[in-house]
């Protein structure tokens, strides 16, 4: 008998995935953490019929980056499912670590590199959509931020599904309606093995007070769906009112994936890195771009 936080788990996500045109293969991107092995999870049990390929990307941040592996293993085994993992060291010859010598606020080269590279794995396993398992509150808080910090074009950029755009596979977030409380629920009752350790470099101060903010404003969760829900009319009314211009993007020149430059700002920063690195500059002054 499924208890009623697995229902609604369940529901949302659903609900969320019926809005997206048909697709055949699905890149989860596995982390390791409960968000990403409970999405995995329940993508499946709900969809026995489409194909899932899980893919894991070990960034090389030591004993952390193993843990998360190790247990994206076990989440996608569970599954029945073989895992693609890309290890950044091995392919491309350094790790974050490294990278955060040449880039001390490495969250933002973290992130970058994330979003390209499950972009282009998926798009070579010909996957049809990427998901990933952001929920409620990490739009919220992407959400509050750009309108407090008026980063408009940020929030009209915002959007819970992406079509697909050239050799840019489209995107879904499925748990976007779903708050990160009863995610964890939802993985301690199916028995998911997670990582709970957060990553140990990560500086994210003002996210945590964003966070924190918005839990003492919505002390209901059905607040924080209708603070969702506003934040969303409120992007799609940016986008609609012709006040902000989206970009046009182009072929990368280094690696030919669609970006807003002339060279995307991954192949910019790989190619930084390495040259930095070759230089054997490890101890000089850090650029931080
Ligand atoms: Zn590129």
């Amino acid at each position: 008998m499924s208890s009623r936080v697995e229902e609604i788990v369940r529901r949302r996500v659903l609900t969320e995935v019926e809005k997206y045109p048909v697709f055949r293969r699905a890149a989860v991107a596995l982390s390791g953490g409960k968000d990403s092995g409970s999405l995995l999870h329940v993508f499946t049990e709900s969809y026995p019929d489409k194909e899932v390929i899980p893919i894991h990307l070990n960034l090389g941040i030591g004993g952390f980056s193993e843990a998360s592996e190790r247990f994206a293993r076990m989440q996608a085994e569970r599954a029945g499912l073989h895992l693609v993992v890309f290890n950044l060291e091995r392919e491309l010859g350094f790790t974050i670590l490294d990278a955060r010598r040449i880039y001390p606020k490495v969250c933002s080269v973290c992130g970058c590199f994330k979003r390209y590279l499950l972009n282009r794995i998926a798009f070579e396993l010909d996957a049809d959509i990427v998901l990933t398992a952001h929920h409620l509150e990490d739009f919220l808080v992407r959400m509050f931020k750009s309108v407090l910090n008026a980063g408009f074009e940020e929030l009209a950029r915002f959007k819970t599904y992406l079509p697909k755009n050239g050799n840019l596979v489209a995107k879904g977030r499925p748990f976007c309606r779903v708050p990160e409380r009863m995610i964890a629920e939802y993985a301690l009752l199916k028995g998911i093995p997670f990582l709970s350790e957060k990553c140990p470099i990560g500086r994210k101060v003002n996210i945590e007070r964003f966070r924190k903010t918005i839990e003492i404003l919505a002390r209901r969760q059905s607040q924080k769906l209708l603070y969702f829900s506003s934040l969303t009319k409120l992007a799609e009314m940016l986008q609609n009112c012709g006040a902000i211009t989206i970009q046009e993007l182009k072929p990368c020149s280094s690696c030919g994936f669609l970006a807003s430059g002339e060279t995307c700002s991954f192949c910019t920063r790989v190619r930084k890195i390495k040259a930095f690195l070759e230089r054997g500059q490890a101890s000089s002054s850090p650029n931080t771009r």
